[in-house]
């Protein structure tokens, strides 16, 4: 069992599963599809997917057990995912405390969604019996969820839980620090570098909205009317497209961001710099490749993760800096400058609220002013006094 790339005629790509003889593997592949183009995910999603149901498969094949009943036993499909390296090798049980994960609780966690996926799926294609999806789910109370995702005239509720989850350690992707990100600029060697880092650090983007930008998303004119947008200053679109450099924009729908002069200035060097390379003249990505092949080519997103890397290490910076730490800067400065919650989200392109909360990481003297805001109570200070 692999996961494998498909190339359809239109030029759309997803991934899907093949079998010990290079056959596409039915139900897996129509899940996979269906998830591509009926749900709109990435081609990404569906690679991710694709490895985690190829890997729920060949636990199945090497220890002979039928997948569309398998899912009854996902505790031992844990512990094999924990411990058999690559799944490639029959799990040995190893005595005493000598076996490491192979596996973080993350990775596992990510390839049971994928697995409940699949298995939901196979059961409305009538794959697989219903039972399983109660192996899968349990039946819990509402009132385990957030305030706002309760019944609002607080009667009970049911809801769907997943049956097994492993708990994992709090996220841990940090924020890069304004005095890092400084760094990153001042170790760029180019105008189009440079543009890159303000791009993440300063409107926020990901590397695959980076990536994928056309020159057509950049409004820098003051008064954009001319070119039908009716949003007015700089500004960047972020649009989702299907883009042969694999770049995707995460959100479904299209958002703009505003440009400081600084991401202004730096795209007008750019613009400079890309022509006296004579690079890519007739493509319409923005990001091309200037140093390396294809010359004029579109960047990739690794080529942008790999730049902020490399910077990183030139920059002398004591750790690893990936450009998800440069968006999480944008947001928590946002919010340390005062920004509510509603306009961090949009700035972020996210559809709700809740989905911009990891991005911020409180400034600490932010948090000593919000103490010190409210003070000590006088009752209480009286109190203490006595
Ligand atoms: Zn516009």
């Amino acid at each position: 069992m692999r996961a494998f790339p498909v190339k359809m005629p239109c030029g759309s790509r997803y991934w899907t599963v093949l079998d010990e003889r290079w056959e596409p593997v039915p139900v897996a592949d129509r899940f996979l599809r269906e998830l591509r183009f009926g749900r709109d995910r990435a081609e990404s999603t569906t690679e991710a997917y694709a490895r985690s149901v190829a890997l729920f498969l060949r636990w199945c094949g090497q220890t002979g057990r039928d997948w569309t009943t398998a899912a009854g036993e996902l505790g031992l499909f844990i512990t094999w995912l924990t411990f058999a390296e690559g799944g490639e090798q029959p799990l040995r049980v190893v005595a005493g405390t000598g076996a490491s994960p192979v596996r973080s609780t993350r990775r596992i966690n990510r390839v049971l969604v994928a697995v409940r996926g699949f298995m939901s799926f196979a059961v409305v294609d009538g794959a697989a019996p219903g039972w399983v999806l109660g192996a899968l789910y349990e039946l819990a109370s509402r009132r385990d969820l957030p305030i706002e995702a309760q019944n609002e005239d607080g009667s009970l509720g049911l809801r769907m839980r997943s049956r097994h989850r492993l708990s994992e350690p709090e996220t841990n992707v940090d924020r890069a620090s304004d005095a890092e990100i400084v760094a990153l600029f001042m170790a760029c060697r180019s105008a189009r570098d440079r543009l890159i880092v303000l791009l993440l650090a300063c409107a926020g983007l990901r590397r695959g909205a980076v990536a994928g930008l056309r020159r057509e998303d950049m409004h820098f004119a003051p008064d954009n009317g001319v070119l039908g947008c009716d949003v007015a200053g700089a500004h960047v679109h972020v649009v989702r497209r299907e883009n042969a450099n694999g770049a995707w924009a995460k959100s479904r729908r299209p958002y703009a961001v505003p440009a400081d002069f600084m991401v202004v200035q730096a795209y007008d060097q750019y613009v400079i710099e890309r022509h006296e390379h004579g690079a890519g003249a007739a493509s319409d990505f923005v990001l091309v490749n200037l140093f390396r092949a294809p010359i004029g080519g579109p960047m990739t997103p690794d080529a942008i993760g790999d730049l902020i890397e490399r910077l990183a290490v030139r920059a002398g910076l004591a750790r690893r800096i990936t450009p998800h730490m440069l968006r999480h800067g944008f947001g928590s400065n946002l919010a340390d400058a005062g920004a509510s919650l509603d306009e961090i989200q949009m700035l972020l392109g996210h559809a709700h609220a809740g989905s911009a909360a990891p991005y911020l990481h409180p400034d600490t003297a932010r948090l000593r002013a919000a103490v010190e805001r409210v003070g000590t109570p006088r009752a209480i200070a009286q109190q203490v006094a006595r």
